[in-house]
């Protein structure tokens, strides 16, 4: 056998931001809460509501602190409402601050600046047929028809996004990008279905702090109070079961917190909850790590399960890898499972690449020849491909295709099957199986031959799913009516997932549907 030890160790991109998140934590939990917070805790029992002696009275409660819980309180107290943030961090931000900075929208001002055709209308068949039948089909509609809007909107808080195109595609954010090809928009089928189009607006290197910071400070001028190191536990309800306030827990003190308007749930999701994982995850194959803030624990969603919430979309988890990064030549080489066929276009945005280890893994291998090596190799362009690899594993070498299948243990008979199709796509220019771009088609032609183990256990997961609500960003109960008083948005909620259908979906997700939240708890009677 002819191994060499792999010099691409598992270099995770996302490492940096997860570090951070977790020193955020540490800080709001020794945090007390804001001097704004005024009155004493009480141990009232919550069954006599009447009784509670409040410790802080406000119209609009928001239940966390990022890019949903900024949107829905901004718009409330535009609405005219008094608005108080509870967020269990010293800081907030929560995963919208470690984020890569992609708002995915169309139809925009700077898709029209820098020479982009698009529309809502093609966004919209792209998100709906990326997203799948399962995804709220009027909730896609709404938050296309809604895109320009959502960008006005974050142009207004002072979210900066980069001035120049790229057209190839985009995974994390880069210094001087506004736009970029963030999803599977060239991917057969998805560009015979909608005009493809770039559609991730990118706040460029400055990622999830370009979009948090600019909130953050949006929030402050608006006036709008925010109590740090404030976790909510539970939601109270008057004796019409209406949402009327949530006890939180303040530097180890039980408060309670009144909303005479309404409470909104914007928590974030459960990725970091690993029996919510286990209990909806909807594969057998092992996969990696979760890539998240530690706070994103399910606790909103909890809650409004204890009020009789209904849920939707858990078992949607994104299970991502991507084959390339900064560097795309990458794409180039083919992936094969064990059997030694292609199982995706290499291309492909990393949620459709992890979908597919999860579902013909554990094992596959991106096989590649020695000239595609050499434009990649030791670059150190690709720090997102090299997190994909699995982690000290070992690169296989070998002079021929059929000795490199024997020492993977695939039928020889099939890789050089596969490898042969594969040159003759390469040679006509069209990837006649997947359909990949012509300009990745590259023939795995000059020995010696690799192959890189990319098994499912390089996959990260990231939560989608959580409280079912309308449109109108209720939360709906398990027997289909609007639970009174209380609203979610962002990653405790879901609407719009589907399948993940690329970068900057979810953030423009939390700031749709926190907006709507946001005005129409305010437009409540106290
Ligand atoms: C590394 C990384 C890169 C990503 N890149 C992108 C991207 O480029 N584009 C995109 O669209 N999406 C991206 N995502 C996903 C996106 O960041 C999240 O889906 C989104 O930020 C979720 O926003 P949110 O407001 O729902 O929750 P969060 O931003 O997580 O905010 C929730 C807040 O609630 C607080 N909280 C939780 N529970 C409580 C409680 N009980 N009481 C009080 N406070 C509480 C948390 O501390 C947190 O601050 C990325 C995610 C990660 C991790």
């Amino acid at each position: 056998m002819n191994e060499q030890e792999s010099k691409f160790s598992r270099r995770d991109f996302f490492k940096g931001a997860v570090a951070s998140g977790v020193a955020a934590t540490t800080v709001g939990l020794m945090a007390a809460c804001s001097p704004q917070a005024k009155g004493k805790g009480n141990d009232t029992p919550l069954s006599s509501t009447g009784d509670i002696a409040w410790d802080v009275e406000t119209d609009v409660l928001v239940v966390g602190f990022g890019a949903a819980g900024a949107s829905a309180a901004i718009e409330a107290k535009r609405g005219g409402a008094e608005v108080t943030i509870v967020e269990t961090t010293e800081a907030g931000g929560g995963s919208t601050v470690l984020c890569g900075g992609f708002i995915y929208l169309g139809g925009t001002p700077l898709q029209e600046q820098l020479g982009v055709k698009d529309s809502v209308e093609e966004t919209l068949k792209y998100m709906t047929a990326a997203a799948g039948p399962y995804a709220n089909q009027e909730a896609l509609k709404i938050y296309c028809e809604n895109g320009p809007d959502t960008y006005q909107f974050c142009i207004d808080c002072g979210i900066k996004f980069g001035e120049n195109l790229d057209l190839n595609h985009g995974v994390s954010g880069r210094a001087g990008i506004g736009l970029a090809y963030s999803g599977n928009e060239l991917q057969a089928p998805y560009r015979d279905i909608a005009v493809p189009a770039p559609r991730g607006h990118s706040t460029g290197d400055a990622c999830g702090k370009g979009i948090f910071e600019p909130m953050k400070k949006t929030v402050e001028a608006e006036g709008i109070q925010v109590v740090y190191g404030a976790n909510a536990e539970r939601l109270i309800r008057d004796e019409t079961g209406r949402v009327i306030g949530a006890e939180v827990t303040c530097d180890g003190k039980q408060q309670y917190f009144r909303a005479a308007k309404a409470v909104i749930l914007a928590g974030g999701g459960f990725t970091m909850n690993r029996d919510m994982i286990d209990a909806n995850n909807r594969f057998t194959t092992p996969f990696g790590g979760p890539i998240g803030n530690p706070n994103e624990l399910g606790t909103c969603i909890k809650m409004g399960q204890e009020v009789g919430a209904d849920l939707f979309g858990m078992s949607q988890i994104c299970y991502t890898c991507f084959i390339y990064g900064t560097d795309t030549s990458t794409a180039k080489a083919i992936l094969v499972d064990k059997t030694g066929r292609r199982i995706i276009s290499e291309t492909s945005y990393g949620s459709w690449v992890g979908e597919a280890l999860m579902a013909n893994g554990p094992e596959a291998y991106l096989v590649f020849d020695s000239a595609l090596k050499g434009s990649f190799d030791g670059s150190g362009d690709s720090p997102e491909f090299e997190a994909g690899a699995i982690a000290g594993a070992t690169e296989f070498e070998a002079g021929t295709i059929t000795e490199l299948a024997e020492q993977l243990g695939i039928d020889p008979l099939s890789l050089e099957n596969t490898v042969a199709l594969y040159n003759t796509f390469a040679e006509q220019g069209e990837d006649g199986q997947f359909g990949k771009e012509p300009e990745y088609l590259a023939p795995i032609a000059t020995p010696p031959f690799y192959a890189r183990p990319y098994g499912s256990e390089s996959a990260f997961y990231t939560s989608e799913g959580g409280l079912k609500t309308d449109v109108e960003s209720h939360v709906i109960s398990v027997s289909g009516d609007v639970i009174p008083g209380l609203y979610a948005a962002g990653r405790c909620s879901s609407l719009i997932y589907g399948h993940y259908m690329g970068s900057g979906t979810s953030i423009a997700d939390c700031i749709t549907f926190g907006r709507i939240a946001g005005q129409n708890a305010a437009a409540e009677t106290a």
